[in-house]
């Protein structure tokens, strides 16, 4: 068949272990940008096999994640569609009838050997491997009689389906990243496809069951799947479904952005960046982990931050829509090599997109912020806040101790620059303040005072009206009184333009601050 004529469709497939890692967002986004570029279809499928690593919530987390990050898809669990049902614990029936095919087809067989007997094993040959060297060994259909076979499944003894793996044979993985990647059979075991204990397939199995019934074209996933791609090879062909065979493309690792090595939620806890998209709650130990959404992340920032680590549309453009992400996306300009994960980068793109905003948006978030300062301000004054102060810069210091720098990236960086915005100083610290010392001299407070009776008389309290009074009798006086004043209003040498701050506070709380200081610094 020629592929060409099928349709694109594509799938994201997360296990429910736990909450998403951002690496698996970075995942779908890049089957839903190929997806969508190609006019197909995105699949959301729950690979839940493994009973023991289900943990309770983590579907619900993941499907919350994609709908504040704005990635839709077109079928899967909870979404619907005609290839379901979705969620492969409810596939049982499908994979008991496709593991009698293998074994029909002689292309696996029944294991007993038990775990004990396996340990053993292992215990006695060193880098011990089920395979075609050793199964003739063990206790499976191919070396117990069908007497005995048959005696052991009617008392219902545990068993395991093996894939019977044909040794020295050169496998090719044709991976649009990489290239062909050849293993040669030899080195694959016998993996298991399916236990009768739980009446379960493996992941080898279903994964590969389910994306041929749900016609999937193409796999894109982590590298870390890498080596699991040539015993996927094998099973498609082991069905006879070679010519409908999806093609591969195995994305490259994230990578610490501090050293070597993939990216772990320790990085992000030593450094301060959170590894999940939302905050979860590990339902077993309580443990809180920071999201992206809590911290103050923009879906769209997260996206286009996402987007460029392990691609980039080949020119200089950084800040991408969505819809010019599907355009320019190339999966086979994807990178092999790991892409490090740029924490800092992430913050760069959120304040691109905050400023993409207008000034009000920002306003729910900071008023979340100043609120839990104790600090009650209205909408207006918020917004006016968040325009003086959204291009400032803040000073941080990362997990690792060092100084940093960047601009204003969340509302709560806008916290410790602007409380003087709603609180007025109380005290002034001359002895270790270099601006308060020098800007506050010998015969400051006088000007202070004439600048202060100046004030009393303008009427037009905007930043054009102030103005237009005191930078007339500054000219005549010679008195440059902005950096006193600022020392008045803000209590040190912080802020923005002091008319536009002047005008923020009004008259009366200028007069009144202004007062304060000539009274404490004489
Ligand atoms: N269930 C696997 C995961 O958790 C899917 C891997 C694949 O896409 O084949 O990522």
């Amino acid at each position: 068949m020629d592929m060409s004529e099928r349709k694109v469709r594509v799938r994201f497939a997360p296990s429910p272990t736990g909450p998403l890692h951002i690496g698996g967002v970075r995942t779908a986004l890049y089957n839903y940008l190929f997806a969508k570029q190609h006019g197909g279809d995105l699949i959301f499928r729950i690979e839940d096999t493994d009973s023991t690593r289900f943990v309770p919530g983590a579907e619900e987390y993941i499907i919350e994640s994609f709908k504040w990050l704005g990635i839709p898809f077109d079928e899967g669990v909870s979404f619907g569609g005609d290839h379901g049902p979705y969620r492969q614990s409810e596939r049982r029936d499908i994979y008991r009838k496709y593991v009698q095919v293998l074994l029909e087809r002689d292309k696996a067989y029944i294991a007993f050997d038990t775990p004990e007997e396996l340990d053993a094993k292992r215990q006695a040959v060193e880098n011990f491997q089920y395979d075609a060297q050793t199964r003739g060994q063990m206790r499976n259909s191919l070396t117990l009689s069908k007497e005995e076979v048959d005696a052991l499944l009617a008392a219902g003894t545990p068993y395991v389906v093996r894939f019977k793996i044909e040794p020295g044979r050169d496998v090719v993985v044709d991976d649009i990243i990489r290239g062909e990647v050849v293993i040669n059979s030899s080195i694959l075991d016998d993996k298991v496809l399916y236990k009768s204990a739980d009446d379960l397939p493996t992941y080898h199995l279903a994964n590969i069951v389910d994306d041929h019934l749900m016609e999937v074209t193409h796999v894109i996933r982590g590298e870390e799947w890498l080596p699991s791609a040539p015993l996927h090879v094998l099973l498609y062909e082991a069905f006879g479904w070679a010519d409908t065979m999806p093609r591969f493309a195995h994305l490259p690792l994230l990578l610490k952005p501090i050293g070597n090595g993939k990216l772990s939620k320790r990085d992000g806890d030593k450094l301060g960046f959170p590894v999940f998209p939302l905050e979860w709650h590990d339902p077993k130990t309580g443990a809180v982990s920071s999201g992206y959404r809590e911290k103050g992340y923009l879906p769209g920032a997260v996206i286009n931050f996402l987007a460029l680590l392990g691609w980039n549309p080949g020119n200089d453009q950084e800040v991408l829509s969505l819809e010019e992400m599907v355009k320019l996306f190339d999966l086979s300009k994807c990178s092999k090599n790991g892409a490090k994960f740029d924490y800092v980068k992430a913050a760069w793109f959120n304040h691109q997109y905050l400023l993409q905003q207008p000034d009000a948006a920002w306003c729910p978030a900071f008023d979340k912020v100043l609120r839990e300062a104790g600090i009650e301000a209205t909408p207006e004054q918020e917004e006016a806040v968040v325009r003086m102060m959204k291009l400032k810069v803040i000073e941080y210091v990362d997990g690792l101790g060092n100084k940093k720098k960047r601009n204003i990236s969340f509302a709560s960086d806008l916290w410790p620059l602007t409380k003087f915005f709603f609180v007025a100083p109380t005290e002034f610290d001359r002895e270790n303040d270099k601006f308060v010392r020098k800007n506050w001299k010998e015969g400051t407070a006088a000007e202070m005072q004439q600048m202060l009776t100046l004030i009393e008389g303008i009427d037009d309290f905007s930043v054009e009206g102030q103005k237009a009074v005191i930078d007339a009798w500054s000219e005549q006086t010679g008195i440059k009184p902005w950096n006193a004043w600022r020392v008045a209003l803000v209590g040190t040498g912080q802020g923005p333009d002091m008319y536009e701050l002047s005008a923020f506070l009004g008259k009366d709380e200028v007069m009144s601050r202004m007062k304060f200081a000539i009274e404490t610094l004489k």
